[in-house]
Protein backbone atom coordinates (compact mmCIF):
# COMPACT_ATOMS: atom_id res chain seq x y z
CA UNK A 1 0.00 0.00 0.00
CA UNK A 2 1.68 3.53 -1.16
CA UNK A 3 1.12 6.19 1.37
CA UNK A 4 3.99 7.96 0.66
CA UNK A 5 6.60 7.90 3.26
CA UNK A 6 10.14 8.80 2.58
CA UNK A 7 12.05 8.40 5.56
CA UNK A 8 15.53 10.29 5.23
CA UNK A 9 16.67 9.65 8.29
CA UNK A 10 19.89 12.17 9.45
CA UNK A 11 19.51 12.60 13.17
CA UNK A 12 19.44 8.81 13.79
CA UNK A 13 23.25 8.59 11.91
CA UNK A 14 24.67 10.94 14.30
CA UNK A 15 26.63 9.24 17.22
CA UNK A 16 25.43 7.09 20.15
CA UNK A 17 25.68 10.53 22.39
CA UNK A 18 22.93 12.01 20.63
CA UNK A 19 20.64 9.76 21.06
CA UNK A 20 19.14 5.85 22.41
CA UNK A 21 18.11 3.32 19.24
CA UNK A 22 14.48 2.14 20.66
CA UNK A 23 11.37 1.68 19.20
CA UNK A 24 8.01 2.36 20.61
CA UNK A 25 6.25 -0.14 23.21
CA UNK A 26 3.79 -1.63 21.46
CA UNK A 27 0.31 -1.65 23.18
CA UNK A 28 -2.80 -3.48 23.56
CA UNK A 29 -5.71 -2.25 21.56
CA UNK A 30 -4.92 0.93 19.36
CA UNK A 31 -7.98 2.89 18.32
CA UNK A 32 -7.58 5.78 16.22
CA UNK A 33 -9.74 9.24 17.37
CA UNK A 34 -8.49 11.72 15.09
CA UNK A 35 -6.36 12.06 12.03
CA UNK A 36 -5.48 15.25 10.46
CA UNK A 37 -6.33 14.93 6.71
CA UNK A 38 -4.97 18.63 5.85
CA UNK A 39 -1.86 18.35 7.49
CA UNK A 40 -1.37 14.56 5.68
CA UNK A 41 -1.81 16.16 2.40
CA UNK A 42 0.52 18.74 2.72
CA UNK A 43 2.89 16.14 3.69
CA UNK A 44 1.98 14.38 0.61
CA UNK A 45 0.82 11.29 2.41
CA UNK A 46 -2.45 9.58 1.59
CA UNK A 47 -4.52 7.71 4.09
CA UNK A 48 -7.24 7.53 1.95
CA UNK A 49 -7.39 3.84 1.13
CA UNK A 50 -5.91 2.79 4.56
CA UNK A 51 -9.14 1.56 7.03
CA UNK A 52 -9.23 2.46 10.79
CA UNK A 53 -7.60 -0.33 12.04
CA UNK A 54 -4.82 -0.16 10.39
CA UNK A 55 -4.71 3.43 10.76
CA UNK A 56 -4.44 2.65 14.31
CA UNK A 57 -1.74 0.18 14.24
CA UNK A 58 0.29 2.64 11.79
CA UNK A 59 0.02 5.92 14.95
CA UNK A 60 0.64 4.00 17.88
CA UNK A 61 3.78 2.96 16.86
CA UNK A 62 2.27 -0.87 17.09
CA UNK A 63 3.06 -0.92 12.70
CA UNK A 64 6.15 1.17 11.29
CA UNK A 65 6.32 2.03 7.99
CA UNK A 66 9.04 0.97 6.01
CA UNK A 67 12.44 3.43 6.34
CA UNK A 68 11.61 4.23 9.93
CA UNK A 69 14.65 4.03 12.07
CA UNK A 70 12.91 4.84 15.80
CA UNK A 71 15.14 6.68 18.30
CA UNK A 72 14.40 8.69 21.73
CA UNK A 73 16.56 11.61 21.26
CA UNK A 74 19.00 12.95 24.45
CA UNK A 75 18.59 16.43 25.43
CA UNK A 76 19.05 18.52 28.90
CA UNK A 77 17.35 21.68 29.77
CA UNK A 78 16.95 24.12 32.54
CA UNK A 79 13.34 23.78 34.19
CA UNK A 80 12.17 26.49 35.80
CA UNK A 81 15.73 27.53 36.25
CA UNK A 82 17.18 24.61 37.40
CA UNK A 83 19.97 22.87 34.85
CA UNK A 84 18.44 18.97 34.87
CA UNK A 85 19.88 15.97 31.86
CA UNK A 86 16.62 15.21 29.96
CA UNK A 87 16.09 13.06 26.98
CA UNK A 88 12.85 12.21 25.29
CA UNK A 89 10.93 10.09 28.43
CA UNK A 90 7.98 9.48 26.58
CA UNK A 91 8.80 10.18 22.96
CA UNK A 92 10.06 8.28 19.62
CA UNK A 93 11.23 10.04 16.50
CA UNK A 94 10.39 7.21 13.98
CA UNK A 95 12.23 8.87 11.38
CA UNK A 96 12.71 11.74 8.93
CA UNK A 97 9.82 12.46 5.92
CA UNK A 98 10.63 14.20 2.90
CA UNK A 99 7.89 15.79 0.37
CA UNK A 100 8.04 16.15 -2.87
CA UNK A 101 8.87 19.60 -2.11
CA UNK A 102 12.16 18.50 -0.14
CA UNK A 103 10.92 19.58 2.58
CA UNK A 104 12.16 17.49 5.59
CA UNK A 105 9.60 16.93 8.86
CA UNK A 106 10.40 14.82 12.44
CA UNK A 107 7.64 12.65 12.85
CA UNK A 108 7.26 11.86 16.44
CA UNK A 109 5.03 9.00 18.74
CA UNK A 110 4.46 11.11 21.78
CA UNK A 111 3.36 8.76 24.81
CA UNK A 112 5.15 5.94 22.95
CA UNK A 113 6.38 4.10 25.96
CA UNK A 114 9.55 3.91 28.47
CA UNK A 115 13.16 5.02 27.08
CA UNK A 116 16.51 4.88 28.77
CA UNK A 117 15.25 8.76 29.42
CA UNK A 118 12.18 8.10 31.02
CA UNK A 119 13.40 8.95 34.36
CA UNK A 120 10.85 7.80 37.19
CA UNK A 121 7.92 8.53 34.66
CA UNK A 122 5.83 5.70 32.93
CA UNK A 123 6.86 7.06 28.82
CA UNK A 124 2.89 7.29 28.47
CA UNK A 125 0.42 10.22 27.76
CA UNK A 126 -3.55 10.79 28.63
CA UNK A 127 -6.28 11.40 26.19
CA UNK A 128 -7.01 14.70 27.08
CA UNK A 129 -3.50 16.34 26.87
CA UNK A 130 -2.35 14.81 23.83
CA UNK A 131 -6.09 16.31 22.40
CA UNK A 132 -5.48 19.49 23.94
CA UNK A 133 -1.78 19.46 22.11
CA UNK A 134 -3.69 18.64 19.01
CA UNK A 135 -6.15 21.03 18.86
CA UNK A 136 -3.68 24.48 20.24
CA UNK A 137 -1.07 23.40 17.88
CA UNK A 138 -3.42 23.27 14.93
CA UNK A 139 -4.80 27.03 16.09
CA UNK A 140 -1.86 28.32 16.50
CA UNK A 141 -0.85 27.00 12.51
CA UNK A 142 -3.81 28.82 11.56
CA UNK A 143 -3.43 31.81 13.83
CA UNK A 144 -0.30 32.12 11.53
CA UNK A 145 2.35 31.10 14.07
CA UNK A 146 5.34 29.09 13.88
CA UNK A 147 4.61 25.38 15.50
CA UNK A 148 4.41 21.75 15.59
CA UNK A 149 1.73 20.18 14.10
CA UNK A 150 -0.55 17.29 15.03
CA UNK A 151 -1.14 14.34 12.54
CA UNK A 152 -3.19 12.13 14.72
CA UNK A 153 -4.21 10.90 18.20
CA UNK A 154 -5.05 7.26 19.12
CA UNK A 155 -6.02 5.92 22.05
CA UNK A 156 -3.79 2.95 23.37
CA UNK A 157 -6.64 1.13 24.56
CA UNK A 158 -4.64 0.90 27.95
CA UNK A 159 -5.43 3.39 31.31
CA UNK A 160 -2.80 5.33 32.73
CA UNK A 161 -1.91 6.70 36.39
CA UNK A 162 -2.07 9.78 36.95
CA UNK A 163 -4.20 11.16 39.87
CA UNK A 164 -7.15 9.25 38.80
CA UNK A 165 -6.98 6.44 35.92
CA UNK A 166 -7.08 7.68 32.50
CA UNK A 167 -7.16 6.30 29.15
CA UNK A 168 -3.60 6.58 27.49
CA UNK A 169 -3.23 8.25 24.17
CA UNK A 170 -0.29 8.60 21.50
CA UNK A 171 0.04 11.75 19.50
CA UNK A 172 1.75 11.72 16.23
CA UNK A 173 4.22 15.46 16.29
CA UNK A 174 5.53 16.69 13.07
CA UNK A 175 7.80 19.24 13.91
CA UNK A 176 10.74 20.73 11.16
CA UNK A 177 12.97 19.49 13.95
CA UNK A 178 13.31 18.32 17.55
CA UNK A 179 16.46 20.30 18.20
CA UNK A 180 15.88 21.91 21.16
CA UNK A 181 17.93 24.56 23.04
CA UNK A 182 18.59 21.56 25.60
CA UNK A 183 20.15 19.74 22.73
CA UNK A 184 22.63 22.12 22.76
CA UNK A 185 23.08 22.29 26.36
CA UNK A 186 23.35 18.70 26.68
CA UNK A 187 25.82 18.42 24.00
CA UNK A 188 27.66 21.45 25.53
CA UNK A 189 28.18 20.00 29.36
CA UNK A 190 29.47 17.39 27.72
CA UNK A 191 32.56 19.34 26.96
CA UNK A 192 33.80 18.01 23.29
CA UNK A 193 33.83 20.48 21.47
CA UNK A 194 34.30 17.75 18.32
CA UNK A 195 30.79 16.69 19.20
CA UNK A 196 29.47 20.57 19.60
CA UNK A 197 30.87 21.04 16.50
CA UNK A 198 28.89 18.04 14.81
CA UNK A 199 25.32 19.20 16.40
CA UNK A 200 26.41 23.17 14.93
CA UNK A 201 26.84 21.54 11.40
CA UNK A 202 23.68 19.07 11.29
CA UNK A 203 21.76 22.57 12.80
CA UNK A 204 23.14 24.86 10.28
CA UNK A 205 22.58 22.25 7.46
CA UNK A 206 19.13 21.60 8.67
CA UNK A 207 17.60 24.69 9.18
CA UNK A 208 19.96 27.82 8.36
CA UNK A 209 21.99 26.66 4.77
CA UNK A 210 22.56 30.58 4.58
CA UNK A 211 25.11 30.49 6.74
CA UNK A 212 26.97 27.14 5.51
CA UNK A 213 29.97 29.20 4.35
CA UNK A 214 29.86 31.98 6.85
CA UNK A 215 33.36 33.11 8.86
CA UNK A 216 31.63 32.55 12.43
CA UNK A 217 28.59 29.92 11.97
CA UNK A 218 28.23 29.75 15.49
CA UNK A 219 27.88 33.33 16.02
CA UNK A 220 25.27 33.95 12.92
CA UNK A 221 23.17 31.11 14.24
CA UNK A 222 22.93 32.83 17.56
CA UNK A 223 21.57 35.90 15.42
CA UNK A 224 19.18 34.14 13.42
CA UNK A 225 18.06 32.08 16.61
CA UNK A 226 17.42 35.59 18.30
CA UNK A 227 15.47 36.78 15.02
CA UNK A 228 13.28 33.90 14.68
CA UNK A 229 12.62 33.70 19.00
CA UNK A 230 11.66 37.54 18.50
CA UNK A 231 9.26 36.70 15.82
CA UNK A 232 7.54 33.71 17.75
CA UNK A 233 7.33 36.02 21.35
CA UNK A 234 5.66 38.87 19.78
CA UNK A 235 3.17 36.59 18.08
CA UNK A 236 2.16 35.02 21.39
CA UNK A 237 1.98 38.18 22.56
CA UNK A 238 -0.20 39.27 19.79
CA UNK A 239 -2.78 36.66 20.53
CA UNK A 240 -2.39 36.50 24.22
CA UNK A 241 -0.71 33.01 24.27
CA UNK A 242 0.97 32.01 27.11
CA UNK A 243 3.13 28.97 26.25
CA UNK A 244 3.67 28.21 30.52
CA UNK A 245 6.72 26.03 30.49
CA UNK A 246 9.23 27.89 28.65
CA UNK A 247 12.02 25.42 29.79
CA UNK A 248 15.08 25.88 27.67
CA UNK A 249 14.26 22.10 26.16
CA UNK A 250 10.97 23.41 25.17
CA UNK A 251 12.70 25.93 23.15
CA UNK A 252 13.31 24.71 19.63
CA UNK A 253 16.59 26.03 17.15
CA UNK A 254 13.67 26.21 14.67
CA UNK A 255 11.85 28.74 15.79
CA UNK A 256 8.46 26.57 16.08
CA UNK A 257 6.33 26.59 19.08
CA UNK A 258 6.72 23.36 21.27
CA UNK A 259 5.23 21.59 23.51
CA UNK A 260 1.73 22.37 24.64
CA UNK A 261 1.50 20.89 28.14
CA UNK A 262 0.15 24.13 30.53
CA UNK A 263 -0.50 26.54 28.08
CA UNK A 264 -3.85 28.56 27.69
CA UNK A 265 -4.84 31.75 25.88
CA UNK A 266 -5.35 35.00 28.05
CA UNK A 267 -8.82 36.17 28.16
CA UNK A 268 -9.45 39.06 30.23
CA UNK A 269 -6.07 41.32 29.54
CA UNK A 270 -3.23 41.26 32.71
CA UNK A 271 -0.08 40.97 31.83
CA UNK A 272 0.72 38.63 34.95
CA UNK A 273 -1.75 35.83 34.25
CA UNK A 274 -0.43 32.68 34.55
CA UNK A 275 -2.08 29.58 34.59
CA UNK A 276 0.00 26.66 35.41
CA UNK A 277 -0.41 24.77 38.51
CA UNK A 278 3.65 24.77 39.15
CA UNK A 279 4.69 28.71 37.88
CA UNK A 280 4.08 29.76 41.28
CA UNK A 281 6.70 32.43 41.22
CA UNK A 282 5.04 33.73 37.67
CA UNK A 283 8.06 32.55 35.86
CA UNK A 284 6.27 32.49 33.08
CA UNK A 285 3.51 34.85 33.12
CA UNK A 286 2.48 36.59 29.66
CA UNK A 287 4.40 39.57 30.47
CA UNK A 288 7.67 37.65 31.31
CA UNK A 289 7.79 36.05 28.05
CA UNK A 290 10.13 38.21 26.51
CA UNK A 291 12.26 38.35 29.36
CA UNK A 292 12.26 34.70 29.73
CA UNK A 293 13.34 34.32 26.12
CA UNK A 294 15.93 36.70 26.34
CA UNK A 295 17.25 34.32 29.09
CA UNK A 296 16.78 30.72 27.33
CA UNK A 297 18.57 32.53 24.23
CA UNK A 298 21.43 33.21 27.24
CA UNK A 299 21.69 29.83 27.88
CA UNK A 300 22.00 28.78 24.27
CA UNK A 301 24.87 31.33 23.67
CA UNK A 302 26.48 29.97 26.53
CA UNK A 303 27.26 26.62 24.46
CA UNK A 304 28.19 28.03 21.63
CA UNK A 305 31.60 30.00 23.39
CA UNK A 306 33.89 27.55 22.26
CA UNK A 307 32.70 27.65 18.75
CA UNK A 308 32.07 31.87 18.62
CA UNK A 309 35.79 32.59 19.39
CA UNK A 310 39.19 30.36 20.34
CA UNK A 311 39.69 33.12 23.09
CA UNK A 312 37.11 32.51 25.69
CA UNK A 313 37.04 36.00 27.19
CA UNK A 314 36.53 37.21 23.79
CA UNK A 315 33.58 34.79 23.00
CA UNK A 316 31.90 35.55 26.16
CA UNK A 317 32.60 39.19 25.51
CA UNK A 318 30.93 39.06 21.93
CA UNK A 319 28.12 36.61 22.94
CA UNK A 320 26.99 38.86 25.59
CA UNK A 321 26.95 41.71 23.27
CA UNK A 322 24.84 40.02 20.80
CA UNK A 323 22.48 38.69 23.05
CA UNK A 324 22.29 41.98 24.47
CA UNK A 325 20.66 43.39 20.89
CA UNK A 326 17.82 41.43 22.25
CA UNK A 327 15.61 43.84 24.20
CA UNK A 328 15.74 46.48 21.34
CA UNK A 329 14.84 43.82 18.35
CA UNK A 330 11.76 42.90 20.61
CA UNK A 331 10.83 46.37 21.38
CA UNK A 332 10.74 47.08 18.10
CA UNK A 333 9.17 44.42 16.46
CA UNK A 334 6.71 44.83 19.33
CA UNK A 335 5.74 48.27 18.40
CA UNK A 336 5.19 47.32 15.15
CA UNK A 337 3.11 43.82 16.04
CA UNK A 338 0.97 46.12 18.06
CA UNK A 339 0.20 48.89 15.41
CA UNK A 340 -0.68 45.91 12.91
CA UNK A 341 -3.45 45.29 15.58
CA UNK A 342 -4.31 48.81 15.69
CA UNK A 343 -4.47 49.36 12.08
CA UNK A 344 -1.55 51.83 12.29
CA UNK A 345 0.86 52.57 9.68
CA UNK A 346 3.84 54.78 9.59
CA UNK A 347 5.58 55.90 12.58
CA UNK A 348 4.43 58.30 15.19
CA UNK A 349 6.32 59.54 18.21
CA UNK A 350 3.13 59.37 20.23
CA UNK A 351 2.17 55.58 19.28
CA UNK A 352 3.56 53.87 22.74
CA UNK A 353 1.49 56.22 24.99
CA UNK A 354 -1.32 55.04 22.44
CA UNK A 355 -0.99 51.75 22.81
CA UNK A 356 0.06 51.62 26.32
CA UNK A 357 -2.78 53.46 27.34
CA UNK A 358 -5.27 50.86 25.57
CA UNK A 359 -3.58 48.13 27.65
CA UNK A 360 -3.81 50.06 30.79
CA UNK A 361 -7.26 50.99 30.23
CA UNK A 362 -7.95 47.08 29.45
CA UNK A 363 -6.06 45.89 32.57
CA UNK A 364 -8.17 48.35 34.89
CA UNK A 365 -11.14 47.65 33.47
CA UNK A 366 -10.89 43.66 32.63
CA UNK A 367 -11.37 44.12 28.92
CA UNK A 368 -11.06 40.73 27.83
CA UNK A 369 -7.73 40.99 25.17
CA UNK A 370 -8.86 38.99 22.02
CA UNK A 371 -12.72 40.32 22.09
CA UNK A 372 -11.38 44.61 22.74
CA UNK A 373 -9.67 44.34 19.09
CA UNK A 374 -12.64 42.49 17.69
CA UNK A 375 -14.57 45.84 18.88
CA UNK A 376 -12.30 48.55 17.52
CA UNK A 377 -12.40 46.66 13.85
CA UNK A 378 -16.48 46.07 14.03
CA UNK A 379 -17.89 47.76 17.07
CA UNK A 380 -21.54 46.80 16.11
CA UNK A 381 -22.59 43.07 16.26
CA UNK A 382 -22.02 42.62 20.15
CA UNK A 383 -22.87 45.63 21.98
CA UNK A 384 -20.80 45.62 24.77
CA UNK A 385 -21.75 48.36 27.92
CA UNK A 386 -18.07 48.37 28.85
CA UNK A 387 -17.00 50.10 25.33
CA UNK A 388 -19.18 52.91 26.06
CA UNK A 389 -16.88 53.63 29.75
CA UNK A 390 -15.41 57.69 29.19
CA UNK A 391 -11.89 56.94 29.34
CA UNK A 392 -12.01 53.80 26.43
CA UNK A 393 -14.45 57.00 24.46
CA UNK A 394 -11.39 59.56 24.55
CA UNK A 395 -9.07 56.89 24.01
CA UNK A 396 -10.59 56.05 21.16
CA UNK A 397 -11.06 59.27 19.88
CA UNK A 398 -6.83 60.27 19.92
CA UNK A 399 -6.79 56.58 17.72
CA UNK A 400 -9.25 57.50 15.03
CA UNK A 401 -6.91 60.55 15.19
CA UNK A 402 -3.95 59.04 14.86
CA UNK A 403 -5.39 56.61 11.71
CA UNK A 404 -6.19 59.88 10.01
CA UNK A 405 -2.24 60.55 9.99
CA UNK A 406 -2.27 56.98 7.92
CA UNK A 407 -2.75 58.68 4.78
CA UNK A 408 -4.55 54.98 3.61
CA UNK A 409 -8.56 54.37 3.67
CA UNK A 410 -10.66 53.07 6.55
CA UNK A 411 -10.78 49.51 3.92
CA UNK A 412 -6.72 49.59 3.99
CA UNK A 413 -6.28 49.98 7.54
CA UNK A 414 -9.26 47.46 8.55
CA UNK A 415 -7.51 45.01 6.54
CA UNK A 416 -4.44 45.32 8.23
CA UNK A 417 -6.34 44.79 11.27
CA UNK A 418 -8.13 42.18 10.09
CA UNK A 419 -4.99 40.10 9.25
CA UNK A 420 -3.44 40.29 13.11
CA UNK A 421 -6.52 40.24 15.22
CA UNK A 422 -7.89 36.78 15.48
CA UNK A 423 -12.02 37.03 15.89
CA UNK A 424 -11.76 33.45 17.60
CA UNK A 425 -9.13 31.94 19.73
CA UNK A 426 -9.18 28.69 21.51
CA UNK A 427 -11.10 29.76 24.69
CA UNK A 428 -10.45 27.91 27.84
CA UNK A 429 -13.47 26.39 28.91
CA UNK A 430 -14.21 25.59 25.18
CA UNK A 431 -11.50 23.25 24.81
CA UNK A 432 -12.41 21.70 28.29
CA UNK A 433 -15.89 20.76 27.13
CA UNK A 434 -14.47 19.28 23.82
CA UNK A 435 -12.23 17.14 25.94
CA UNK A 436 -14.57 16.15 28.38
CA UNK A 437 -16.87 14.73 25.21
CA UNK A 438 -14.02 12.93 23.47
CA UNK A 439 -13.05 11.03 26.82
CA UNK A 440 -17.08 9.68 26.49
CA UNK A 441 -16.20 8.86 22.90
CA UNK A 442 -18.42 12.32 21.84
CA UNK A 443 -15.82 13.60 19.24
CA UNK A 444 -18.69 16.43 17.89
CA UNK A 445 -17.61 18.92 19.90
CA UNK A 446 -13.66 18.43 19.05
CA UNK A 447 -14.70 18.11 15.69
CA UNK A 448 -16.66 21.40 16.38
CA UNK A 449 -13.88 23.37 17.69
CA UNK A 450 -11.26 22.46 15.19
CA UNK A 451 -13.13 23.84 12.32
CA UNK A 452 -14.22 26.84 13.65
CA UNK A 453 -10.27 27.42 14.55
CA UNK A 454 -8.98 26.25 11.31
CA UNK A 455 -10.14 30.16 10.26
CA UNK A 456 -9.84 32.39 13.32
CA UNK A 457 -9.29 36.05 10.99
CA UNK A 458 -12.59 35.33 9.41
CA UNK A 459 -15.84 36.38 9.89
CA UNK A 460 -18.39 32.84 10.25
CA UNK A 461 -21.78 32.59 11.45
CA UNK A 462 -22.97 31.04 14.73
CA UNK A 463 -19.54 31.21 16.67
CA UNK A 464 -20.70 33.88 19.57
CA UNK A 465 -20.76 30.68 21.92
CA UNK A 466 -16.65 30.33 21.13
CA UNK A 467 -16.08 33.91 21.14
CA UNK A 468 -16.85 34.91 24.55
CA UNK A 469 -15.11 34.10 27.87
CA UNK A 470 -16.11 31.74 30.08
CA UNK A 471 -18.59 33.31 32.26
CA UNK A 472 -16.66 31.41 35.06
CA UNK A 473 -15.12 33.46 38.06
CA UNK A 474 -13.07 30.24 39.05
CA UNK A 475 -9.64 30.77 37.94
CA UNK A 476 -8.71 28.53 35.01
CA UNK A 477 -5.63 26.51 35.94
CA UNK A 478 -3.46 23.80 33.48
CA UNK A 479 -1.28 21.28 34.63
CA UNK A 480 2.37 19.99 33.43
CA UNK A 481 3.26 16.47 33.90
CA UNK A 482 0.23 15.52 32.08
P1 LIG B 1 7.67 18.20 29.33
O1 LIG B 1 7.12 18.73 30.62
O2 LIG B 1 6.64 17.48 28.49
O3 LIG B 1 8.46 19.19 28.58
O4 LIG B 1 8.67 17.04 29.76
C1 LIG B 1 9.86 17.28 30.45
C2 LIG B 1 10.65 16.01 30.53
O5 LIG B 1 9.93 15.01 31.25
C3 LIG B 1 10.96 15.39 29.18
O6 LIG B 1 12.23 14.79 29.27
C4 LIG B 1 9.90 14.35 29.02
O7 LIG B 1 10.28 13.31 28.16
C5 LIG B 1 9.76 13.84 30.46
N1 LIG B 1 8.43 13.28 30.73
C6 LIG B 1 7.24 13.92 30.83
N2 LIG B 1 6.24 13.06 31.08
C7 LIG B 1 6.80 11.82 31.16
C8 LIG B 1 6.30 10.50 31.40
N3 LIG B 1 5.01 10.26 31.63
N4 LIG B 1 7.18 9.48 31.40
C9 LIG B 1 8.49 9.69 31.18
N5 LIG B 1 9.03 10.90 30.95
C10 LIG B 1 8.21 11.95 30.94
MG1 LIG C 1 9.10 19.19 26.68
Amino acid sequence: MTIGWHFNNTYSKLSETFKENIKPIPVTNPDLVILNKALASELDLDFSKIDKEELSKIFSGNLLPDGSNSIAQAYAGHQFGHFTMLGDGRAVLIGEHTTKSNAKYDIQFKGSGKTAFSRSGDGRAALGPMLREYIISESMNALNIPTTRSLAVVKTGEKIQRETSLQGAILTRVASSHIRVGTFQYIAARQKENELKTLLDYTIDRHYPEIKNSNNQALDLLNLLIDRQCNLVVNWMRVGFIHGVMNTDNMTISGETIDYGPCAFMDTYDPKTVFSSIDQTGRYAYCNQPVITKWNLARFAECLVPLINKDKEKAIKIATETINSFEKKYEEKWMNMMRDKLGLFGLDDKDKFLILDLLTWMHEKKADYTNTFCHLMNPEPRKNRLYEDNDFMSWKKRWEKRLLNNNNSPKKYLKLMKNNNPIVIPRNHKIEEALEAANQNNLEPIKKILKILEKPYDEQIEINDYQLPSSSTEKYQTFCGT
